[in-house]
């Protein structure tokens, strides 16, 4: 029997802001305020914020980015997330910030800085914090008035993200916490 290649054992990968069960279902409400638009709403147990995308990695590099990430610090911070918007070119409905706190650009920049020492070629596209609540979507024509979510954020994770015959879900695989 052929030996097991690298390959088998990569996995997909990304740090996130990873709502704790109450913020979650506060998200999940403005998602169900949205008018049908035939899209694809985003299942409450996987929203989440993304901060760096790191893609497929073999064991050896998920080793590397899962401590390197320990040195990442910041201090607790809120997030108001009042704001609806649509990505045209990915077709994504999303609920972000008016005004993203300096912490969270804070936090992005360190992560990105921490794991380039460490091989990642990280994004060039500016940082746009955003949760996607639903996918495949059109564009509204009239925003739908929502209550702002407070999202206390003390600490980001590393998630693992797995494709399923029911869809995409996510494993985390470490949670990092803001010392206080
Ligand atoms: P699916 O691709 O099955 O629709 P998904 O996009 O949620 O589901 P992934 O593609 O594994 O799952 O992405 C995990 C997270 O990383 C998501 O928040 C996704 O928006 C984000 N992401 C994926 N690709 C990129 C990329 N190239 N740059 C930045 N963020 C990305
Ligand atoms: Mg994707």
């Amino acid at each position: 029997m052929p030996e097991k290649t690298a390959t088998t054992k990569n996995a997909r990968v990304f740090f996130a802001l990873w709502p704790n069960v109450a913020t979650r279902s506060r998200l999940f409400k403005i998602s169900k305020q949205l008018p049908d638009n035939q899209g694809r709403l985003i299942g409450a147990e996987n929203l989440h914020l993304t901060l760096c995308f790191i893609g497929e990695i073999d064991q050896m590099q998920l080793q590397v980015f899962t401590r390197a990430a320990e040195d990442v610090i910041s201090e607790p911070f809120a997030l108001a997330l009042d704001r609806l918007g649509y990505f045209a070119r990915t077709r994504v409905l999303w609920l972000g910030s008016d005004h993203t706190p300096a912490a969270l650009l804070a936090l992005v920049k360190n992560l990105n800085k921490t794991l380039r020492h460490c091989g990642y070629k990280s994004e060039t596209r500016p940082f746009k914090p955003h949760v996607t609540l639903m996918r495949k979507a059109r564009p509204l024509a009239t925003l739908p008035d929502f209550k702002p979510v407070s999202w206390n954020i003390i600490g980001f994770v590393l998630a693992q993200s797995l494709l399923q015959q029911t869809g995409v879900c996510y494993r985390i695989l470490k949670e990092y916490k803001f010392a206080c």
